[in-house]
């Protein structure tokens, strides 16, 4: 059976419907077998070396609507620690695919060892000059939700203007990126002057302003974008999403990545008031879901890999220590503590 060991685990030990917060989650130490139990068939025991801190974890938290199985009190997820996506070595096998030392990322849970039953949504990271870690961002779902949400949904074009809100994150970081790339003029906002300095001078965006400053969102825009936007990349929703509607320009896009103003009180959703905009001047406003694009992931790492490495792309990471740090991360989220793309180092390889 393999040495047992003990091991942390992070799960959802209060399940609330409204706001939730960081006491819901707790620690919990298990013990496991460094071996495939018998009868486990086709899975894989993984050693957690990163875990990605991502927004959906909380709307997940209140057993919201995300296409994915929420943490509720009734399911036995109580007893099962939280899931998300991570970097991660391989120590035993019983799948075909996958070999004992192999690297990997996808969906895991945020414990320092996970027995992973249906491996087939597993990336094998073949790519080892590049740091693991890019593999839960520029390189995994938010990277991928940046090439995907901007050229696929926001087909840009040269000249044209692009506006990026929560723009120093994650997904916001490359959005901005891939823009300047593309030939656009690139506005980003963010929520603080460390974040805007670093939009301007490291990711070279165009401009970039402090929404948090603002009293009026529709005077902030229109000092940005005097002629209109043609692009709009949303990670926030709400107040910001009714402004932008009135700033687009005649046939504009919006790209509909994430609504963070709203997962943490989904049951009084703030309203977009204003949508004949979108009616008056043809705008295409059009929700995705990464999950459905992962058939382009080997098309993505084919233009980011060498744009990584050549230095036309940059990228910043926020690296929280220790499977502990992980609840504390998750909610500096929605208070915007983090800088770059929001990480746990669980493990060094
Ligand atoms: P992130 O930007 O790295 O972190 C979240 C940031 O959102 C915070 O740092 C904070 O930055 C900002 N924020 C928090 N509360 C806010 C509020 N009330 N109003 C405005 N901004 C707020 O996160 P990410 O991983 O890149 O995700 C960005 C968005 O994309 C999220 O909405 C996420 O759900 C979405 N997403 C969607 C998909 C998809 O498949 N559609 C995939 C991945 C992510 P400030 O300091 O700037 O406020």
């Amino acid at each position: 059976m393999g040495e047992e060991i003990r091991y942390k685990q992070v799960i959802l030990s209060n399940y609330a419907k409204t706001s939730v917060k960081e006491s819901d989650l707790s620690l919990r130490t298990s013990k496991i077998h460094l071996k495939i139990p018998c009868g486990c068939d086709g899975a894989v025991l993984v050693k957690n070396l990163y875990l990605s801190i991502d927004p959906f974890i909380l709307a997940l938290m209140k057993n919201q609507e995300l296409d994915l199985p929420s943490f509720t009190l009734d399911s036995v997820s109580l007893v099962l620690p939280i899931y998300g996506f991570g970097v991660s070595k391989v120590l035993d096998s019983s799948h075909p695919n996958f070999k004992t030392g192999e690297l990997v990322w996808g969906f895991t849970s945020w414990e320092e060892y996970s027995l992973i039953k249906d491996p087939d949504q597993l990336f094998k990271i073949q790519d080892k000059d590049l740091p693991l870690s890019y593999f839960i961002g520029i390189l995994g779902m938010p990277g991928m939700t940046a090439y995907v949400g901007f050229f696929k949904f926001c087909s840009p074009k040269k000249g044209e203007t692009v506006y990026v809100s929560a723009a120093s994150g994650a997904v916001g970081q490359l959005v901005g990126q891939f823009a300047k790339i593309a030939g656009c003029y690139v506005v980003g906002s963010a929520g603080n002057k460390e974040k805007v300095d670093l939009l301007k001078n490291k990711f070279r965006f165009d401009e970039a302003f402090n929404y948090k400053e603002e009293q009026d969102y529709n005077a902030a825009l229109k000092r940005y974008f005097p002629d209109g936007i043609d692009i709009y990349f949303d990670n926030v929703g709400g107040k910001m999403l009714e402004a932008v509607l009135n700033s687009m320009r005649l046939n504009g896009r919006v790209a509909l990545c994430g609504m963070i103003s709203q997962y943490n009180s989904l049951e009084q959703p703030e309203g977009v008031h204003n949508l004949i905009n979108a009616l008056v001047k043809r705008v295409r406003m059009e929700g995705f879901f990464t999950s459905d694009h992962y058939h382009l992931y080997p098309k993505f790492l084919e233009i980011v890999v060498p744009l990584i490495k050549e230095e036309k792309i940059t990228y910043v990471e926020d690296i929280a220590e220790g499977i502990e740090s992980a609840p504390g991360a998750l909610f500096g989220l929605y208070s915007g503590r983090n800088v770059g793309k929001l990480l746990v180092v669980v493990a060094r390889e």
